[in-house]
């Protein structure tokens, strides 16, 4: 590693900081930690940290209405540490700009690997940006020229189509919530329309995954919204 990144902590837990502290710093992170809200956001502006494990239930402020504070200044990637297994949580916080989650109690090793990924998948997305193409097993988008391929067979899309999966693209790997893309293909007065993404997804899944019925592009995060798998 050429740049060792500064991983954040904001939980309150001490037995767990001590856990994913121990944890990080034997894989070479660095580490700095806050028990509350208010440290947390102090934290991030003095050492201005390359990710943050953020738990939800912070005994001063609720961790959910940190992240668009924290959006405000900083777009570091920001894993979500929540008790509450619970959709809705989870939905408000990936549509508040968190990049992943996990729900307590969690595997050690499954965060690690989250944070790996994500530190891996913010690099590769900038390295494509300045290609602009993304290639995902044998899906390929060429962004500059508006043009998709299967097995090097060029897919035509119509624009929601293309709207869709570029907007998936712009986050591989992670989910992007229904209300996230609903915004972004149809506009703020069709949030609520869940219905068009079904239809929308399934002409989309029709044109590129060779199963539409056991995809391995298109996938499904359910009660959430869907992600673009990087994993195939
Ligand atoms: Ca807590």
């Amino acid at each position: 590693l050429i740049n060792v990144p500064l991983i954040a902590l904001i939980e309150d837990d001490p037995q767990l900081t001590l856990l994913l502290s121990t944890t990080l710093k034997g894989l070479d992170y660095s580490v700095v930690a806050a028990k509350t809200a208010k440290a947390g956001l102090d934290m991030i502006q003095e050492f201005n940290p390359g990710l943050l494990v953020l738990d939800l239930g912070l005994p001063d402020i609720d961790g959910q209405s940190l992240i668009p504070r924290i959006r405000q200044q900083n777009d570091l990637p920001i894993i979500i540490l929540s008790a509450r297994n619970q959709e809705q949580d989870i939905t408000k916080a990936l549509n508040n700009c968190a990049d992943d989650y996990l729900t307590k109690p969690f595997n050690t090793s499954e965060l690690v690997a989250r944070i790996n990924a994500l530190l891996r998948r913010s690099f590769k997305i900038h390295e494509n940006n300045r290609e602009a193409v993304l290639t995902v097993g044998e899906l390929k988008i060429e962004f500059s020229r508006r043009r998709v391929f299967i097995a090097n067979q060029e897919i035509r899309l119509t624009p929601v189509e293309y709207g869709l999966l570029t907007t998936l693209a712009g986050n591989p790997g992670f989910v992007v919530t229904h209300r996230q893309l609903l915004l972004k293909v149809w506009g703020p007065n069709h949030v609520d329309h869940n219905h068009y993404l079904r239809v929308y997804m399934g002409h989309l899944r029709h044109k590129i995954e060779s199963d539409p019925t056991q995809p391995k592009y298109l996938l499904t995060e359910p009660g959430v919204g869907y992600k673009l798998n990087v994993e195939s």
